[in-house]
């Protein structure tokens, strides 16, 4: 059985773990800290395909296949290990409240119904049908009916416990510090504990991807960029649909939870919540939703995004080193991505060619 080390258990890490482990290899996961608990458990969950991505292309592309796959997926993982991810139908409506807005939401919506997508141009009273909390002061919306919502943390338990279900072993509180290789070849890694041999290490370390050692030069590096959100609770819930303006989105879950965000700051590793940050997340909900200001605030966090230069994943194996495989970089649709970057790292692990076009994304 050839063995895998995996850095990192944050979504990535667990998702890749699963799906090895399922193939036959034998999988070890090691995290510094504890698995799920970075950037995986500080999303707000929306599988964006349409609301997030900026314009066409293979990125669009990858994200559109990772959505397709994800209700199987959610009810695959909820089969395998009894959690729910909370995925949930909402739809994404896409807020304008002003002309300019509104102008950029006719032209995202043309080139999406050029490639056959489904989205709905709205008017205010339109809108405000499909979504009674909206305020009046929009001038209009897109709504894009098959972007959709998990809830993250439980998406990180469900990846961990169907990992572990599928052989894969984790070793939480370790830290690993090096790639070990030889002739052009891994041969595991050295972790603050010592060394540990694999024929294969993926690297799944999110935002601390770049610096670990032995990591041969990649397309690019990858840098943390934070992100602050706050949460509500309303019972019973407001309103449904996952409402997403051009500064921020709000996100209302099943059970009465709100989850909004976010800012995107470059401040290194400081994971700190600011009053500044969460007054920006705070301004930007009440404008869309006024009816959030009197709800019960009940928490808020953040988390470090793990961003590229180019904005694209590092996915797939290295050519330069064989047997490393990279699955990071994923930024802001991290989540999103999920279940597609486990696919093709599988599949590039087993001699599979890829599902999707995958050439922009080589490390
Ligand atoms: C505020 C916020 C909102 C977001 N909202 C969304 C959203 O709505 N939709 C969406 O699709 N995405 C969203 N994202 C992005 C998404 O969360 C990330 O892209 C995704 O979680 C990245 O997963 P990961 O496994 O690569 O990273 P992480 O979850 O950060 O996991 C990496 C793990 O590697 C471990 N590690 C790192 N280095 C080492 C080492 N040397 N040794 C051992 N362990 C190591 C870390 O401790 C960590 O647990 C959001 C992110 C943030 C911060």
């Amino acid at each position: 059985m050839e063995r895998v080390v995996i850095i990192g258990a944050g979504v990535m890490g667990c998702a890749c773990a699963h799906r090895l482990a399922e193939a036959g290899f034998q999988v070890t996961l090691l995290e510094k800290s504890l698995p799920g608990a970075e950037s995986s458990a500080a999303a707000a969950g929306i599988l964006g395909a349409q609301s997030e991505v900026a314009g066409p292309g293979p990125f669009f592309e990858l994200c559109l296949a990772s959505r397709e796959r994800f209700r199987d997926y959610a009810r695959e993982l909820t089969e395998l290990t009894g959690v729910s991810v909370g995925y949930e139908d909402s739809g994404v409506l896409e807020v304008a409240l002003d002309p300019a807005e509104g102008r950029l939401c006719v032209a995202r919506a043309e080139w999406m119904l050029a490639r056959g997508l489904r989205v709905e141009l709205l008017d205010r009273e339109e809108a405000r049908r499909l979504e009674p909390a909206l305020t009046e002061r929009l001038v209009g919306a897109s709504y894009f009916p098959d972007d959709h919502q998990v809830d993250p943390v439980a998406l990180a338990a469900a990846l961990a416990s169907a990992a572990a279900r599928m052989g894969a072993v984790f070793r939480s509180g370790v830290q690993v510090k090096e790639i070990l290789v030889r002739d052009g070849r891994v041969q595991g890694v050295l972790t603050d504990g010592g060394p540990l041999h694999a024929e294969w290490v993926v690297v799944a370390g999110g935002a601390w991807s770049s610096g670990i050692a032995g990591l041969p030069a990649l397309r690019t590096t990858i840098k943390p960029v934070a992100g602050q959100i706050l949460q509500l609770e309303s019972r019973p819930p407001r309103f449904r649909h996952v409402v997403y303006g051009f500064k921020g989105y709000v996100v209302p879950r099943a059970d009465g939870r709100v989850v909004m965000g976010s800012t995107l700051e470059d401040r290194g590793f400081d994971k700190a919540v600011t009053l500044a940050g969460l007054h920006r997340v705070a301004a930007m909900a009440m404008e869309m939703l006024p009816g959030l200001a009197e709800t019960r605030f009940t928490g808020s966090w953040s988390g470090l995004r793990p961003a590229t230069a180019d904005g694209l994943p590092l996915l797939g194996l290295c050519a330069s080193v064989a047997g490393l495989v990279i699955a990071a970089g994923h930024y802001r649709n991290g989540i999103l991505l999920t279940p597609i970057t486990a696919e093709v790292v599988r599949d590039g692990m087993t001699g599979k060619p890829p599902a999707v076009p995958v050439d922009d994304f080589a490390p």
